[in-house]
């Protein structure tokens, strides 16, 4: 079993089987360790040992700084799963899928002095595109906000579009939006996995990002690849992960090789089956809570045909977007704030401040008292009817 190290922020008295009645819920981050209790079932084949003499080079036996068993072994959960195309195209690693976007962001954006790369995304857009973007304060590229924008004006500069599908924060399956010769586009494809999303085709993107974040649950060995077509920008990211870290460290590799190989165990369906259970039956119960309130809105999904399950399925996105309706709540988490729970604000995503996000992928204690505080709520505003 799993030792219980510190209680959750809710829970108190010696075996943390209190539960506090005023603490603040945090649904801010979005570390999915819902799958946790896939992982704990399937303890022993996915541990790793490393001696200490184990791994201690620069380099592979065949010289190079990443695995080619490993990248064998992504080809086959992109081919199980058929969520991406990658035969005939180069694949790179990175420390998660930030490192890469912004290895994406520098290999695709022009070197010539005399002009900046415009680097867009579409509203509710991830805050990370915009905060990296302009904390490296390059002269190559610059953060140009809403896609909404450049319809029009696509044609007379270079742009780097960043197309988030499933998005986060709202779980829409989303195409790039300019379409010019000059827009080149990175397909961050984190969520697109059958935990969060029906599979509707293998995607075959230029240039497709994905992270073990979001497939396994392992946030915390910093460990994403990028799927590339064009063999010169491979080459530029790949100068940019040498001068900046060498590449990925070798021992994560190594645990991410054992912890692929359990994912692909059996008829490699398990861990999606349980992601999948697990994420739908928060969104249905979430769904469920808000159904009678007139101050509170998450995002519409419909139910979907699945490739990869065959079958229509029913929505299970990794995070709510949520809407305060009243004219007076202009601040949605503020308002969630004063009940106890934290959100992230709409404003960050380069959207409204009558929006939040809510994580649902923490684990089942997390989203449970989520629910317990959402539930008060909505009973609150009947009160007031
Ligand atoms: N892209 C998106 C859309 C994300 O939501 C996240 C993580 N929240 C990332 C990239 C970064 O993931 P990683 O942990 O691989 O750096």
């Amino acid at each position: 079993g799993k030792p219980v190290c510190e209680c959750n922020a809710c829970y108190g008295g010696p075996n943390c089987s209190q539960l506090l009645s005023n603490c603040m819920v945090d649904a801010d981050s979005g570390d999915p360790t819902f799958l946790e209790p896939f992982w704990v079932k399937n303890a022993a084949s996915s541990s790793i040992v490393v001696a200490g003499w184990h791994r201690m080079s620069y380099e592979f036996s065949d010289g190079s700084l990443i695995s080619e068993e490993l990248k064998a072994q992504i080809r086959k959960v992109h081919a199980k799963v058929g969520n991406a195309k990658t035969k005939g195209k180069y694949i790179i690693f990175g420390a998660g899928a930030t490192q890469l976007l912004h290895a994406a962001v520098h290999a695709l954006s022009s070197h010539d002095s005399a002009s900046t790369t415009k680097v867009v995304a579409s509203t509710p857009y991830y805050p990370v595109y915009k905060e990296q973007t302009e904390f490296f304060k390059s002269e190559d590229y610059k953060f140009n906000g809403d896609t909404s924008k450049w319809n029009k004006d696509a044609e007379d500069s270079s742009f780097i579009e960043l197309v988030t599908s499933p998005n986060n924060p709202d779980g829409e399956l989303r195409k790039a939006v300019l379409q010019s010769s000059n827009v080149k586009t990175i397909h961050d494809l984190a969520y697109y996995w059958p935990h969060f999303t029906p599979i509707q085709s293998p995607a075959d993107e230029d240039l497709m990002i994905f992270t073990l974040s979001k497939l396994t649950g392992h946030a915390g060995s910093r460990f994403g690849w990028a799927i590339v077509k064009d063999e010169a920008v491979y080459r530029r990211m790949l100068t940019y992960m040498d001068l900046s870290t060498y590449g990925v460290s070798r021992e994560t590799q190594l645990r991410v090789l054992k912890l692929l190989k359990v994912v692909l165990n059996g008829d490699g369906r398990q861990m999606y089956e349980f992601g999948h259970k697990t994420m739908r039956s928060r969104w249905s119960r979430l769904s469920k809570a808000l159904s009678q309130s007139k101050r509170f809105s998450i995002q519409q999904l419909k139910p979907q045909y699945c490739s990869f399950s065959k079958q229509v399925r029913a929505p299970s996105p990794a995070f709510a977007w949520m809407k305060c309706e009243k004219e007076e709540d202009k601040s949605c988490h503020e308002v969630l704030k004063a009940f106890n729970i934290t959100g992230r604000a709409g404003s960050l995503f380069g959207a409204e401040s009558r929006y939040v996000r809510l994580s649902l992928v923490k684990s089942e204690d997390d989203f449970d008292l989520l629910l317990r505080q959402i539930n008060k709520l909505v009973s609150d505003e009947e009160s007031d009817d």
